[in-house]
């Protein structure tokens, strides 16, 4: 552990506080003193609020005027190796330190003293008078010597009231004791046997372990397809990290996975590890930030946000499906987890690895550069081939409007119906229909507060915004002419192609598996479930299903539109589609059966489709990687987007094109700016976007010219603009 220094009473100490100032602020150690990296709550002008103590105070405020610490918190300080962490994940994304520190404090109840509850014991002695009820109670307590209960577990137990137990506590035979609320998390045995592993998983295993032995930093990029085993060697790489007596945190991109993966684990380990996401308690996040910090848990299994949490000694990262855009947070602090998930075990001397059957070009690029390891699964455990994948052209097709499922496709669903194995239809787009139009006037359905189309959600007979969530009910009349009756649903979207199946077969059970039909994780975890073990014939499906769930029954995949994607201004538009369709093609005989995928498309002759259909993917990502380079794009250039944001359209357009015009600091290092431009989505929630991009050179010092650039410029009140550094979606 590193020294922290500490500062008696009344020394100058620099506090960073959550709240938007440039810096850490001066105040005096309060009685007692403080440690550096201590949690304290500080006065900052009327109100209190929480800081850290970031090191020695700079001595430049009136010295008459700096007040003390109010309090020092009862956690234990922010470990130095987390400072670091926050700072050059603050330079990097070009976020406000005191943002960042946000996203690491994020503890319900910090600043609460811990919690305590009372828990029942036998005490001494015999009561002074023996009742059933009270013979009862000890002889719980006789039975459960080693288990601690609560007033009413005991009282449950014991099958009596709790104030026959409070009698017995008055009396001293029954011991009541205060004990901590959060307790460590059952400990995980990586003692215990794991799977045989095949040799070539053991070898993936051991290359892994060897980086974990050393003590040392170092990434391992571990490619296989779905079903090659990469989990059970990721969970060997963790077993490797427990025995080392180090903490491990295994990220997956989405909420839904998480139960499969607890079970894998409590079969591996022998118990359940912590949990960290959007789904979880307060009480237990609160306890997952304590233990987590106290070394009382040793594998953490979470979202992103994950990163953030005070670590005792975090020795492996495991990001699962690496490639997966979930990974980038969007709102608020931009960043990308994957890359600070790397930073963050840099800082630690901890291993990562990064886990999926397609990476992303960044981290192809990295191996192939000799920077991360590169450990490869070649065979689909058990089985050793994957589907078999062709093309249906829909040039040929001429299927009738409103009409999505080929024939080609139909009679292949039909053969699994009758052989009683499931069959997957995908298609990348929620809701019912992309656009609803006015078949009178026209006039597509836009949104009141974007520039982005309505999307109709017939499950909820509503349209939506996907962009700002705006929603209103279907219209009756067109909103642009009036005309009642003439509103009509264009495009397919999961929605409409459920009912188109629902109508080829009637017999058929067909589920729709999409995020926004749930109301909630667990929910749609049943949905998962019901689907694994064969309650459904015919499954319907978003991008979710594309994310390393296990449908052994399931043997066809048809893609309903593999272009989507192919077109458009996104840089990374053909690596998506390549990762996608390649995942949902995953998804068909991952148990014995031999899958098949059909990919509808009207261009079967493009790179991108023949690539997967030819299942070379090094090809792909060869030919990706020169188009990339030539374009001088990331992972071979720098990119950073720039959005100013107003209610008013035209201030925005002035500072953006002052903003372009005014580009000395990035033409000194080479840098080059497109825009403005309207962002490709324009407006959200009544605000107008104006959008900049920035390329640059690798080796650029971008970070530093984008914050001089930048600050030439004094933001009226109104106007926003933010910084996204490696820019993933392009709006
Ligand atoms: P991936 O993470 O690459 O999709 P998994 O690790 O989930 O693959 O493995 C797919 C399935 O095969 C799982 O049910 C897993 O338990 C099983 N499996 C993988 N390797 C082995 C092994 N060596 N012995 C037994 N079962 C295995
Ligand atoms: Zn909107």
């Amino acid at each position: 552990m590193t020294e922290q220094s500490f500062f008696p009473q009344g020394t100058l100490v620099g506090v960073l506080t959550t709240q938007p100032l440039g810096r850490p602020l001066d105040y005096k150690a309060p009685e007692g003193g403080c440690h550096e990296g201590a949690f304290v709550e500080v006065p900052l002008g009327p109100r209190k609020v929480l800081g850290v103590v970031w090191g020695p105070g700079q001595g430049d405020f009136d010295a008459a005027r700096v007040r003390p610490v109010s309090r020092v918190l009862d956690a234990r300080p922010m470990r130095a190796e987390m400072r670091r962490f926050l700072t050059r994940a603050a330079d990097y994304t070009l976020t406000p330190l005191p943002a960042m520190l946000r996203l690491a404090t994020r503890s319900p109840g910090l600043g609460d003293p811990p919690s305590m509850r009372k828990i029942y014991r036998m005490g001494q002695g015999m009561p002074d008078r023996m009742t059933p009820a009270r013979e009862r109670v000890l002889a719980v307590l006789e039975e459960f010597g080693g288990l601690s209960f609560t007033l009413k577990e005991l009282a449950e137990m014991a099958g009596t009231g709790t104030s026959v137990v409070k009698g017995l506590v008055a009396q001293g035979v029954v011991a009541e004791q205060d004990t901590p609320r959060d307790q460590p998390y059952p400990a995980l045995d990586p003692a215990l046997p794991g799977k045989p592993l095949t040799d070539d998983q053991a070898r993936a295993a051991s290359a892994i372990a060897e980086g974990m032995g050393a003590r040392a930093y170092g990434t391992t990029l571990l490619k296989g397809v779905t079903g090659s085993g990469k989990t059970e060697v990721y969970l060997e790489a963790v077993a490797a990290c427990l025995r080392a007596g180090r903490q491990a945190l295994v990220l997956l991109p989405e909420i839904a996975l998480t139960a499969e993966f607890l079970t894998r684990v409590e079969a591996r380990f022998g118990a359940r590890p912590a949990e960290w996401h959007s789904g979880v308690t307060m009480t237990e996040r609160r306890r997952c930030w304590r233990m987590v910090g106290e070394g009382g848990a040793q594998l953490v299994v979470g979202a992103r946000s994950a990163l953030f949490l005070p670590y005792a000694d975090l020795g492996l990262i495991v990001v699962d499906e690496e490639h997966d855009t979930s990974y980038k947070q969007e709102d608020g602090v931009l960043y990308n987890a994957r890359d600070m998930a790397v930073l963050r075990a840099s800082l630690n001397a901890a291993q990562v690895v990064l886990a999926s059957a397609t990476p992303s070009l960044e981290s192809w690029a990295n191996a192939e550069a000799g920077k991360y390891r590169k450990v490869e699964l070649a065979a689909r455990y058990g089985t050793a081939e994957l589907p078999e994948m062709r093309a249906i052209d829909m040039r040929a097709e001429a299927l009738p409007a409103n009409r999505w499922i080929s024939g080609g496709l139909q009679a292949e669903v039909a053969k699994r119906l009758e052989a009683g194995e499931q069959s997957l239809l995908f298609i990348n787009r929620r809701g019912y229909a992309p656009i609803t139009l006015c078949r009178a006037c026209g006039q597509q359905v836009g949104c009141d507060h974007c520039d982005a189309r309505m999307v109709e959600h017939r499950f909820q007979k509503r349209l939506v915004c996907h962009q700002c969530g705006e929603s209103k009910p279907l219209p009756e009349a067109c909103p642009s002419c009036q005309v009642e009756g003439r509103m009509a649903a264009v495009g397919p979207g999961v929605e409409r192609l459920a009912e188109e199946a629902a109508a080829l077969f009637p017999d058929a059970r067909v589920a729709a598996l999409s995020s926004d039909m749930f109301g909630s994780a667990r929910a749609l975890k049943a949905q998962i479930e019901a689907i694994a073990t064969g309650q459904a014939d015919i499954v319907i499906g978003t991008q979710l299903v594309a994310k390393g769930h296990n449908f052994p029954l399931l043997t066809l995949v048809g893609v309903i539109d593999a272009d989507l994607g192919l077109q458009g201004s996104d840089l990374r538009a053909a690596e998506r589609s390549f990762q996608l369709v390649r995942q949902v093609a995953g998804r068909a005989g991952r148990a014995a059966r031999r899958g098949v995928a059909y990919l509808q498309s009207y261009q079967p002759e493009h790179p991108v489709i023949r690539a997967i259909l030819g299942g070379d993917e090094e090809a792909f990502w060869r030919a990706e990687a020169e188009e990339r380079r030539r374009a001088g794009v990331p992972p071979y250039g720098r990119m950073a987007g720039i959005v100013i944001s107003s209610p008013d359209a035209q201030q925005a357009f002035d500072l953006g094109g002052r903003l372009a015009r005014m580009d000395a600091p990035l033409r000194r290092i080479g840098a080059q700016v497109f825009g403005p431009a309207p962002a490709p989505i324009a407006r959200i929630r009544g605000r107008h976007r104006v959008r900049l991009l920035v390329k640059a050179d690798k080796g650029a010092a971008l970070q530093a010219a984008l914050l001089e650039w930048t600050a030439q410029f004094r933001l009226p009140a109104q106007l926003r603009l933010s910084i996204d550094i490696d820019p993933q979606s392009f709006y």
